[in-house]
């Protein structure tokens, strides 16, 4: 929602008594995207603030060996890389905030949040919020998670040592967690609608090679069986309609991402729902960046929303330094 005030002195003032902080620079979201451009903002000299709702880190959280980061080597966790990234932000003079963005407002001065811990006034904002795991959206998924449906090996797997795993997807996250999850049992089923995947060449590769990682090609999953647990789980064959009963522990689902743009219904996002920025991360509202996985890119990596987050905060300087 764009609000345009009226150069009015009294909403003006009223405006400044309401607000709680004042930022140069506001970020919302702290995974490696809104941490690097808070490195680089508060480096620049911007009051930089991060607001983050939860633990920061974002889906790095759930990388056990990042193992393709350039120059950390051997893998780090993702959990370690965000410790360091988030003590280097504050070396530099970034200010934390654990709160819930509410609403985001463009203002004739910058930008307004409704926050959980007040309003925050901002001259350019960077939304780094990134994007949530997609549901399969069949019966019996909802009901059965926490029991045996999930969306995290590195969280969920270790309940499911030496028990029948089948993963979804064909992507890069089922083919990294299918490869963790066969750690801990001997059979983990892949479960794919194709057959081809989306998975990088490496990545694909080393599940191919995986004696414990039995493939299950041209295969849609329909329902989830079981009341109190998972017990099978339905496939539909994509190529003869037929549907068989797979008995199994686990579901672990992994068929993509939903960006998190509900704070910005009013900015340009391109068929699936990302927002569309140019090459300087700015959207299509002046003072407004988008960073990492909410914005539509061709390839989601921690190096590309570090890339991303660097040249977001680097567009953001030049915009309040009015150049
Ligand atoms: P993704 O690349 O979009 O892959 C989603 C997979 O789920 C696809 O194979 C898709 O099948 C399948 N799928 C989608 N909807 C489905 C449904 N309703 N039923 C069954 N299958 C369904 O998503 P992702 O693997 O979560 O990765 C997201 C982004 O993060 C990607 O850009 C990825 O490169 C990145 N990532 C990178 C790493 C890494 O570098 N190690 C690790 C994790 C994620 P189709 O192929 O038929 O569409």
């Amino acid at each position: 929602m764009i609000l345009h005030l009226k150069p009015n002195t009294k909403s003006a003032i009223l405006l400044s008594i309401m607000v709680d902080k004042h930022f140069d620079f506001v970020i919302i979201g702290g995974g490696v995207a809104g941490l690097t451009a808070a490195q680089y903002g508060a480096r620049a000299n911007l009051s930089t603030a991060v607001i983050e709702a939860a633990s920061n880190g974002g889906q790095s959280l759930l990388i056990n060996d990042l193992e393709n980061y350039p120059g950390v080597f051997p893998a780090i966790s993702g959990y370690e890389l965000i410790d360091a990234m988030v003590k280097q932000a504050k070396s530099f003079g970034a200010e934390f905030i654990t709160a819930t963005v509410k609403s985001l407002e463009k203002k004739e001065s910058g930008f307004e949040l409704a926050t959980t811990k007040g309003i925050i006034a901002a001259k350019a904002v960077l939304l780094a919020t990134g994007a949530k795991h997609r549901h399969l959206n069949i019966d019996g998924e909802e009901k059965l998670i926490g029991k045996g449906v999930s969306y995290c090996a590195s969280c969920d797997g270790p309940f499911f040592r030496n028990k029948r795993i089948s993963v979804i997807g064909g992507g890069d996250a089922a083919f990294d967690e299918a490869t963790f999850l066969s750690n801990l049992t001997d059979k983990v089923y892949l479960i794919h609608r194709r057959e081809a995947f989306r998975a990088q060449a490496a990545v694909a590769e080393r599940v191919m090679n995986n004696p414990k990682i039995e493939k299950m090609l041209n295969k849609i999953p329909v329902k989830i069986n079981g009341t109190e647990k998972v017990e099978s789980i339905v496939l539909k064959d994509v190529k003869t309609g037929e549907e068989i009963v797979h008995e199994t522990d686990a579901v672990f689902v992994f068929v993509g991402m939903d960006p998190q743009t509900e704070l910005v219904d009013f900015v340009q996002k391109d068929s699936s729902g990302y927002v569309v920025t140019d090459e300087n991360m700015e959207t299509s509202v002046k003072g407004l960046f988008c960073a990492g996985d909410v914005r539509a890119k061709p390839f989601r990596q921690i190096v590309t929303a570090a890339a991303d987050g660097a040249y977001a905060a680097h567009s953001a300087e030049k915009y309040i330094r009015g150049e």
